[in-house]
């Protein structure tokens, strides 16, 4: 049995508004990257969402903040919201197109997160408190994580949209089980060595690594390891929209990107419509598939259409698994004469 975790579901399709909500399958926990319109989506569904990290503040990325927040506004809960610089600014504004003054009884309050270029920008909102503004202070950020949980990691990378536009990845940590019967089967006893030993695992140490597994009884790492652990990898799911096909966005995003489980990116234009993406800042089903096959990502889900090509988006998806797979563009109408660039 697999124990990994991470089921996702865009909850308005290819077509709709962006949203992306990951569930941490067996923990009854929830992220959502994005935050479009979620009214369609049953509030059960959206109770378990714990952080929201938007990629930017265009509507068709935030107006569901209204939503999550009359959902929530009753429950005793902090909800975290990670965004670009300006976020809170975003943030308060809708606040304030609200009256506040029956809620100096509610729990719920809003942390939100600015990711910055070198450090998070923390600014808490209180129901208690009519949903007044707070600074939290800053602290550092260097490596890209913007949270670090003991069951997941999420990265982000800002990319140019003519404003920034964050992109997510989300990555579980590596399971790592004691195998049954093994501890007995080498003659050990289990103890906080195993944790020693897990957490050296986990942050690759050398093979050689001395392991104290009895008092005076030193183990290499990689001895152990192969012994007494199952180790699954595990799944990472990235996320990118709304961003140029520019040498820099692109490095980002194949950085980020890499060895996805599943990469979730947008495809708003057909190629055959370059100028007009490259013009509004947006990315082409070809240009989702090259990004995806630099990224070597497993598998390659294109969403955020653009209306216009209502039905063709088969073609879009065509397009941005062609380029993916590094085959001959196949559009359902065969001849369009739009064989990719190479
Ligand atoms: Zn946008
Ligand atoms: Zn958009």
């Amino acid at each position: 049995m697999t124990k990994t975790s991470l089921r996702t579901r865009l909850l308005n399709g290819q077509t709709g508004d962006p949203a992306l909500l990951v569930q941490l399958r067996w923990q009854g926990r929830a992220l959502l990257i994005d935050l479009g319109r979620i009214d369609r989506t049953p509030a059960p569904v959206l109770f378990p969402i714990e952080a929201v990290f938007v990629s930017h503040a265009h509507m068709d990325h935030f107006m569901g903040f209204d939503q999550l927040l009359r959902l929530f506004l009753a429950r005793d809960t902090t909800l975290r919201l990670f965004g670009p610089a300006g976020i809170a600014d975003c943030v308060q504004g809708k606040l304030a197109g609200y009256t506040w003054n029956l809620t100096d009884e509610y729990v719920f309050t809003i942390d939100v997160t600015e990711i910055g270029d070198d450090e998070l920008t923390h600014t808490r909102f209180a129901a208690r408190r009519r949903f007044a503004r707070e600074p939290r202070g800053t602290s550092p950020y260097a490596d890209g994580v913007v949270l670090a949980d003991p069951a997941f990691r999420v990265e982000a990378a800002p990319l140019d949209h003519r404003i920034v536009s964050m992109a997510y990845a989300v990555t579980e940590r590596t399971h790592l089980n004691v195998r049954p019967g093994a501890l007995e089967a080498g003659g050990f006893r289990p103890g906080p060595w195993l944790n020693v030993l897990k957490t050296a695992v986990r942050a690759g140490a050398a093979d050689d690594t001395p392991i104290e597994v009895a008092p005076g009884d030193r183990r290499p790492l990689g001895a152990l390891r192969e012994v007494l652990l199952d180790v699954t990898p595990g799944q990472k799911i990235a996320y990118a929209v709304d961003t140029l096909f520019s040498p820099a966005n692109a490095a980002r995003i194949i950085r980020l990107a890499h060895d996805a489980d599943v990469f979730f990116c947008e495809s708003p234009f057909l190629d055959e419509d370059i100028e007009q993406a490259t013009r509004r800042y947006h990315l082409t089903a070809r240009q989702a598939g090259a990004l995806a096959r630099a990224a070597r990502a497993r598998r390659l889900n294109v969403f955020h259409f653009s209306p216009r090509y209502e039905g063709r988006y088969g073609d879009i998806v065509a397009e941005a698994h062609a380029e993916y797979l590094g085959q001959q563009v196949r559009y359902g109408d065969l001849d369009r004469g739009h064989a990719p660039v190479p």
